[in-house]
């Protein structure tokens, strides 16, 4: 299956601010020498050596992840802001899928703003599918989406296909894909999902707060969170602020990795990025949790922070 990051920004949309955008430009110069700017290879290589927060900022759109199965299937977890660059992307490149299948973890804002704006729910060509374990996933779909909190409804204006499929207990089918769920602790619930092909796996787990429950070697989590290849994992916070922010529904970084090492995770992507935190800070945070990994287990797990535009094959 092939990944891509649309948005990994957690509770709202953050873009750079002006005043950032301004200082990391200058930044920039005053690192230059002369003889990085010389020839277009000079200046490659001297951005190439820009620390990733000055030269890679993360993104500023809320939560949504594409994943394309082998046999072409679009599978979107989330429609936060990030499946609008999802949809300008398929715009810009003239391509027409005709059938997306959209899982929701839950209805927060940053997880289904994107919505209204993407583009093929408004083509009559295009099927969209759907899920989530919860009853009511219709009615909450339409009804975020009318007067006064957006000018036009889905009834009314989405001419696409629409099936709006609650999750039972038995795993989804999709090709040769298998998607299944849990619940986890956040305000109101949310639904983490794990996707596996071809004997590679993918949870996605964010808003949520891990707690002990979660480590517990019993069959489920087991089923559900053990060896899988890639852990898509809110990690919102510091511990501090974790320990400040306890019942918020997110966890920190460094309880993600001690979670990850003891489910022999392969790799661990931080999720669901404070807004409050700037690039620096989450690059810090990165580093930091690096070497947490490194200093708690001689297990190889590789730690990265989601980052938008981010893509993969697994
Ligand atoms: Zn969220
Ligand atoms: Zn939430």
């Amino acid at each position: 299956m092939w990944v891509k990051f649309w948005g990994s920004r957690g509770s709202h949309p953050r873009p750079l601010t002006t005043d950032e955008f301004r200082a990391k430009i200058s930044s920039i110069i005053q690192r230059a020498r002369p003889e990085d700017l010389e020839s277009p290879e000079c200046r490659e290589r001297f951005m190439a050596g820009l620390p990733s927060w000055l030269f890679r900022p993360l993104g500023g759109n809320t939560t949504c992840i594409e994943v394309r199965l082998s046999d072409g299937t679009v599978v979107i977890f989330d429609a936060g802001t990030g499946i609008i660059e999802l949809s300008n992307d398929r715009k810009r490149r003239g391509v027409r899928d005709r059938e997306y299948h959209l899982f929701l973890t839950h209805f927060h804002y940053d997880h289904i703003q994107g919505f209204p704006f993407f583009a093929p729910a408004y083509s009559p060509e295009v099927r969209l599918e759907f899920y989530h374990p919860k009853e009511g996933l219709e009615h909450i779909m339409k009804e975020h989406m009318q007067p006064p909190y957006f000018p036009i409804t889905i009834e009314e204006h989405m001419a696409a296909g629409m099936r709006f499929n609650r999750l039972g207990e038995d795993p989804v089918q999709l090709g040769s894909a298998q998607i299944t769920w849990r619940k986890m602790r956040h305000p109101g619930d949310s639904f983490a999902y794990r996707i596996s092909e071809h004997g590679r796996s993918l949870v996605y787990a964010t808003d949520c707060e891990l707690s002990p429950k979660d480590f517990e070697r019993e069959r489920e989590n087991e089923n559900f969170f053990a060896g899988a290849d890639i852990l898509i994992l809110d990690a919102q916070y510091t511990l501090n602020e974790a320990i400040e922010k306890h019942d918020w529904g997110h966890s920190s970084f460094s309880l993600g990795v001690d979670f990850a090492l003891s489910w022999n995770i392969g790799t661990l992507y931080l999720f669901h990025h404070e807004p409050q935190y700037s690039d620096k800070q989450l690059y810090q945070n990165l580093t930091a949790a690096r070497y947490y990994a490194q200093t708690i287990s001689s297990a190889k797990l590789a730690v990265h922070l989601a980052e938008e535009g981010t893509e993969f094959t697994l």
